[in-house]
C-alpha cells in the first residue's frame, strides 16, 4: 500500500513543468516549479510545517497551544492544516487588501481570521504586524510564528525546495527566478543551488511600492519606495530577516497591471491556473530575457493557486475597474 500518514505527508515533491508559449521568445529551457500541488495549494505548506516542528522541538509551541500569525493567506493555510493534524488552535491576522477567497478558505480550515487595515505603517498599532504581536502577548499558551524573521522559513526551502529543483534538473539549472515576500523561498533555494554550483544566478521579482530592489542595489532603505500596491504575496515595506541579499544577483520590478495581465495569460496560454504573484514572476522573467542563452535552464517558481483570485484577477469587471483591461 502507498499512502501518507496524514495530509502533511503530501507536502513537497511537486512537479516541474516546461513552459512553451509565453516563453517562446526565450531560447533557454524554462521550467516551472509548480507549487500548487501542495495540499494547501501553495509553496508555503513547506515552511509552515518546518516552523511548527522547530517551535515544538525547542518548546516555544506546547501541546494545546494557539498559533498566531500575520499572513497573506497562504502561510495561514499551511499552518492551519498542520494545526489540525497536530491539535493546535490557529489565528490568522490579515490585511484588508487580501482577497475574500483567502479569508473564507482560512475559516474553512478552522482558523480564526482577524482583518487589519493595509494602508498604515508597520509600527502603527492597527497594522497586521503590530496586531499579531499584541494578540500573541495577550493569548495564554500562544506562539507568534513571525514568518518574516523566523529562519525556519528559509531552512524549509534549503532542505526541500532547493534539493528538488537540483534533482529535477539533473543539476543543470543555471538561473532561478522567483517572487520575493518574506524571502524564505529565494534565500533557501538560492543558498542550496549556489552551494551546489556557485555560477547559478538567483533573480528576485519585486513589485512597485516595495523596498527590495532599491535596497539590494544601494544598501539604502528608502521610504519613498513604499506605497500601496495590489499584487499579493510579494514586495515588503520592511526588510525581513529571511531575505538573504547576499545570495541574490538582482531584482526586477513588475507593475500591478502587468502582474494581473500575465497571471491571466498563464491560465489561457499555458493552462496554468495560478495566483497573482505568478504573473509578476513570469513577467519578471521575460524582462530578464537578455540574461539567458540557449543552453540555459531557467527555473521559475509559482507560489499559489488561481482559485484564491477568482473575484479579482479572473473577474473581468474587477480587471476593468482597475483599468487593467479594456
Ligand atoms: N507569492 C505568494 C502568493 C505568496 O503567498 C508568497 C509568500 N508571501 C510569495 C509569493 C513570496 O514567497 P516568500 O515569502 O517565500 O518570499
Amino acid at each position: 500500500m502507498d499512502y501518507a500518514e496524514n495530509i502533511l505527508g503530501t507536502i513537497g515533491k511537486t512537479p516541474m513543468v516546461k513552459m512553451n508559449k509565453l516563453t517562446k521568445d526565450i531560447d533557454a529551457l524554462v521550467l516551472a516549479k509548480y507549487e500548487t500541488f501542495n495540499p494547501g495549494n501553495s509553496v508555503k505548506d513547506r515552511m509552515a510545517v518546518k516552523m511548527i516542528e522547530e517551535a515544538e522541538a525547542d518548546g516555544r509551541l506546547k501541546p494545546g497551544g494557539t498559533i498566531i500569525e500575520g499572513t497573506s493567506g497562504n502561510t495561514g493555510m499551511g499552518l492551519a492544516l498542520a494545526a489540525i493534524v497536530k491539535g493546535y488552535k490557529m489565528v490568522c491576522v490579515l490585511s484588508d487588501k487580501q482577497s475574500k477567497e483567502k479569508m473564507d478558505i482560512l475559516r474553512a480550515v478552522g482558523s480564526e481570521v482577524v482583518v487589519c487595515p493595509t494602508d498604515v505603517p508597520p509600527e502603527d498599532p492597527r497594522s497586521y504586524y503590530s496586531t499579531s504581536r499584541r494578540l500573541s502577548e495577550e493569548t495564554p499558551n500562544s506562539w507568534y510564528v513571525n514568518q518574516y524573521d523566523n529562519l525556519a522559513n528559509t531552512r524549509a526551502h534549503y532542505e526541500t525546495t532547493g534539493p528538488e529543483i537540483w534533482e529535477q534538473t539533473d543539476g543543470k539549472v543555471t538561473h532561478f527566478v522567483v517572487g520575493v515576500g518574506t524571502g524564505g523561498t529565494i534565500s533557501g533555494v538560492g543558498k542550496y543551488l549556489k552551494e551546489k554550483n556557485p555560477d547559478v544566478k538567483i533573480w528576485g521579482v519585486d513589485t512597485y511600492g516595495s523596498v527590495f530592489k532599491k535596497y539590494h542595489e544601494t544598501g539604502e532603505f528608502d521610504e519613498k519606495e513604499i506605497y500601496p500596491y495590489v499584487t499579493e504575496g510579494i514586495g515588503e515595506d520592511i526588510l525581513p530577516k529571511n531575505v538573504d541579499f547576499s545570495i541574490i544577483d538582482g531584482f526586477t520590478k513588475v507593475t500591478d497591471k502587468d502582474a494581473a495581465v500575465y497571471t491571466r495569460r498563464l491560465a489561457r496560454e499555458e493552462g496554468f491556473f495560478l495566483g497573482n504573484s505568478a504573473g509578476a514572476a513570469i513577467k519578471g522573467l521575460l524582462q530578464l530575457k537578455e540574461h539567458f542563452t540557449k543552453d540555459d535552464v531557467v527555473v521559475i517558481l509559482f507560489h499559489d493557486h488561481g482559485s484564491r483570485y477568482v473575484g479579482k484577477i479572473y473577474n473581468d469587471e474587477w480587471m476593468k475597474k482597475m483599468d487593467y483591461i479594456d
